[in-house]
């Protein structure tokens, strides 16, 4: 990954604030392509999409941070975050779960991912 690890929320805000920098930085390059008025269309609009999107993923982690439930850390005592069954300390990045049935199973971020909840409901639903 290109974020060292972290827990999602800080992740989602780190991806944010590149997208900001970067769609600022490449509507500076086209300020370059002066010369070539489709070039710099381009370069501008995709700029303008880049801090759009970034706004975007704000906007969504402001409405995620809604749902997140707020923890203390069993690793080191402090409060932080979960968002999803299972997230990372936002402190020391220890594994939490507020699934009872995924804990002490060794973190694993497909747990989050939809078609695994999927899955297991149907299996529950077979029983
Ligand atoms: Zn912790």
């Amino acid at each position: 990954m290109f974020f060292k690890k972290s827990s999602k929320v800080n992740q989602f805000r780190n991806f944010a604030l590149l997208l900001v920098f970067a769609g600022i930085a490449i509507m500076y390059v086209a300020l370059l392509f002066r010369a070539h008025p489709i070039l710099m269309t381009l370069f501008m609009c995709i700029g303008f999409i880049a801090v759009l999107l970034s706004s975007g993923v704000y906007l969504w982690v402001g409405l995620l941070s809604t749902k997140v439930v707020p923890v203390v850390c069993p690793n080191c005592s402090k409060p932080t975050k979960v968002l999803g069954r299972v997230d990372l300390c936002m402190h020391c990045n220890e594994p939490l779960t507020v699934d009872p049935t995924l804990e002490g199973k060794a973190f694993d971020k497909k747990y989050n991912r939809r078609s695994s909840y999927k899955s297991q409901e149907s299996k529950d639903h077979s029983h």
